[in-house]
């Protein structure tokens, strides 16, 4: 699955590296396939615009909060430049917080770039097209911000040495992207290129004459993701890499365990009926890697019904839900949310189950 929900039939067939635990495609692909993922109709953060809100708000918040922290009353950037920014409501809000005068937004999509130039203020222009394409005369940029880019690149090398082009010598690069030492959910989206872990990135960095600074994983609803910042200079990589034989093996059993979760969830379920609780990406997810989880389903459940109807099912709220005769749920939610989930419904005599619980539970011989 792509990360906007997409199904592409090529299989996924993922490797690690022993030495630094970089993860990455088995099989090299295409720039052709790259530009076919990303074409005109890659949408994510167009579906639940509320949600997109939010979420760039927190990265906002913790984003500064990390360069507060690390360079105190230097963090301060007259211009900022942001690759891959989406609706540009993540640039809007940091070119207000660290007090930027120009910003420019770079996206590669065509309508979501033109979605931002409706949303983003006098001092952010927006450029249609690629990181590593980027041209400006004197670009000079004291910060160069790329939120979850980085994974779906093709040359992780090649971006960053674009992100060093833009900015001025005594200039920052914030990169955010999935924790690679984190095994999970990250490792189903073929988009997701690269999973990086600190060695492997300090080593990408280093060949494009950068080094990490700082990093620091995120917090709260952003679990699951890293914060880097990286400057000019020579790299000391002296024992960064180690074993990662563990990593490797924790990688390859996830995968393993997604591919039993239709046999197992529809074994258990067979001839109940339920619902599905959840309507984001793990819904994708299970639509993906299992499809009759979601094609026998009643209907879906959240919290704030903002579609009537997905994957042709009704949506219902949860508080219409337990106004009905109770049916099980499948809770399409990640695993890290999973135990609040679990007792927030068992608490309403709701029976619900994780699907990659279940396929987990019959591995154990
Ligand atoms: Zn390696």
């Amino acid at each position: 699955m792509v990360s906007d929900g997409k199904v592409v039939s090529n299989p996924l067939e993922r490797s690690s590296c022993n030495n630094c635990g970089h993860g990455f495609h088995a099989k090299n692909f295409s720039e052709e396939q790259i530009k076919e993922i990303y074409s005109a109709d890659y949408s994510i953060g167009l579906r639940d615009p509320v949600a997109e809100a939010a979420r760039s708000a927190e990265y906002s918040r913790q984003i500064e909060a990390f360069l507060t922290h690390q360079l105190g009353n230097e963090a301060n950037f007259p211009k900022i430049i942001e690759f891959g920014c989406g609706s540009g409501t993540l640039l809007s809000h940091l070119t207000d917080r660290l007090g930027a005068q120009i910003a420019t937004g770079v996206e590669p999509s065509s309508r979501v770039a033109a979605n931002a130039r409706l949303n983003v203020g006098d001092r952010i222009s927006i450029h249609q097209g690629f990181a590593e394409q980027f041209e400006e005369t004197a670009p000079d940029y004291n910060l160069c911000l790329s939120v979850n880019v980085i994974e779906h690149t093709r040359n992780p090398r090649g971006f960053l040495q674009a992100c060093r082009r833009v900015i001025h010598k005594t200039g920052n690069i914030v990169v955010i992207c999935p924790d690679g030492e984190i095994v999970g959910s990250e490792l189903l989206f073929y988009d997701h290129i690269s999973n990086f872990t600190r060695a492997s990135l300090a080593m990408i960095a280093a060949s494009a004459n950068l080094r990490i600074v700082a990093n620091s994983p995120l917090m709260g609803g952003l679990q699951g993701f890293r914060i880097y910042l990286l400057r000019f200079g020579d790299a000391d990589l002296g024992n960064q890499a180690r074993g990662f034989e563990v990593l490797s093996q924790e990688r390859v059993e996830y995968v393993n365990t997604w591919s039993k979760v239709q046999d197992t969830t529809c074994g258990m379920l067979k001839g109940r009926k339920y619902g599905v609780f959840g309507t984001g990406e793990y819904s994708d997810l299970l639509h993906a890697y299992s499809p009759s989880v979601i094609e026998k389903a009643e209907f879906f459940v959240r919290d704030q019904p903002v579609e009537a109807d997905f994957y042709g099912k009704p949506v219902v709220s949860v508080k219409d839900f337990l106004s009905l005769p109770r049916l099980p749920l499948i809770a399409a939610v990640h695993e890290r949310s999973w135990p609040l989930v679990r007792d927030r419904f068992k608490s309403e005599d709701v029976q619900i189950f994780h699907s990659l619980e279940i396929a987990r539970q019959d591995l154990i011989p």
